[in-house]
């Protein structure tokens, strides 16, 4: 079989990897810069800075039995001896889980999954269709269809999956409209000196910032002290459509009014479907008929692990 996967994140990845190893002919493409997605990092002047998915966790047997293997692989570490949890003044340490990151960024085991599999980044799909029982994808930057392929698998955040097809089957739909993805803004924030505080990362919990995580104690990280501060999911509902100035200027003077100074410079990323809520029937969707796969985060039971437990079960039906 020859497959299309659509997206190249921790879904997409786990799925074109699976598939690769069973001796299909498996491509891949994402609209990005580089793979990744939600667990990409942006470059800066100072090196990479994890600026979605900070870390992940294993609550699931097979997840952690996958996680090992990446570790053995080099491409995964454990971190987070220092997570703090602060209500108020009192800060305490997190020891509840144990979270890991990709290395040298969190697109580590990304990049490992998808080593071997033909993969074309800043491959936009805008249009996929099936035509003489074959699926083709119009891709953005490209004139020409490219095709023929048997089957295709989406990975894409959900709002971004129907708008590429002329139909999806009417009871997939009714199955996801429950589903919802909320934002979440995140700013980078360089201080061009020795970080003010030390710590691995910070549930902040009593204000518009709910997460800080000091990237350069990060393993692998290189480059001068960074921090990435996520916003919470409600600020960041309210501010989707703010300007990046006004989300920045905001963060400054949290960071000066916490004490903690001003810093050299910050840049901000709206990341628009960060996170799912809601569930559907199934972790992922096939048809047989069609040839057409389904899967993704948000219906997996959401983040990093949920990624790969969509694919796994997708792996199922096929
Ligand atoms: C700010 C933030 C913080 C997070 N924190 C955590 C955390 O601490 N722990 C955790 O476990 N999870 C966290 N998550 C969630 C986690 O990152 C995701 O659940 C997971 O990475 C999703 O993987 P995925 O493969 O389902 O989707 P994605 O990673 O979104 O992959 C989908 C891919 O599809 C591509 N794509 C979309 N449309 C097209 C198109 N038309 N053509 C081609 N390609 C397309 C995208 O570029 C993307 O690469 C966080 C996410 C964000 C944004």
């Amino acid at each position: 079989m020859k497959y299309a996967i659509l997206g190249a994140g921790m879904s997409g990845a786990t799925i074109a990897h699976a598939l690769h190893q069973q001796g299909h002919e498996v491509i891949a493409f994402d609209k990005g810069r580089g793979v990744g997605g939600r667990m990409s990092s942006r470059r800066t002047d100072h090196g990479a800075v994890d600026h979605g998915a900070q870390y992940f966790t294993a609550q699931t047997p097979e997840f952690l039995d996958a996680v090992h293997l990446w570790m053995q692989e080099g491409w995964v570490q454990r971190w987070g001896d220092q997570i703090v949890a602060s209500s108020g003044d009192e800060r305490r340490l997190s020891t509840s889980v144990q979270r890991f990151i990709g290395t040298p960024i969190m697109t580590g085991p990304i990049k490992g999954l998808l080593a071997q599999v033909e993969t074309h980044t800043q491959h936009t799909a805008k249009r996929v269709y099936r035509q003489d029982h074959a699926w083709w994808i119009q891709v953005a930057e490209l004139s020409e269809a490219i095709g023929p392929f048997d089957a295709v698998i989406s990975s894409v955040p959900l709002p971004q999956l129907p708008p590429l097809f002329d139909a999806l089957p009417p009871q997939w739909l009714a199955q996801w409209s429950g589903i919802t993805m909320t934002p979440c803004w995140a700013l980078m924030v360089d201080w061009g000196r020795a970080a003010p505080d030390a710590f691995d990362g910070w549930f902040v919990n009593d204000t518009f910032i709910d997460w800080i995580a000091q990237n350069d104690r990060k393993p692998g990280r290189i480059g001068q002290p960074h921090w990435t501060l996520h916003a919470t999911e409600s600020w960041s509902q309210v501010h989707e459509e703010d300007a990046p100035e006004s989300v920045i200027a905001q963060a400054r003077q949290w960071l000066i009014d916490r004490g903690f100074g001003p810093p050299n410079t910050i840049t901000a990323h709206r990341w628009r479907y960060a996170r799912s809520q809601g569930e559907a029937a199934e972790a992922a969707y096939w048809d047989e008929g069609l040839r057409l796969g389904v899967v993704g985060d948000w219906l997996g039971g959401g983040r990093v692990e949920g990624a790969w437990r969509s694919a796994r079960a997708l792996l199922k039906h096929l």
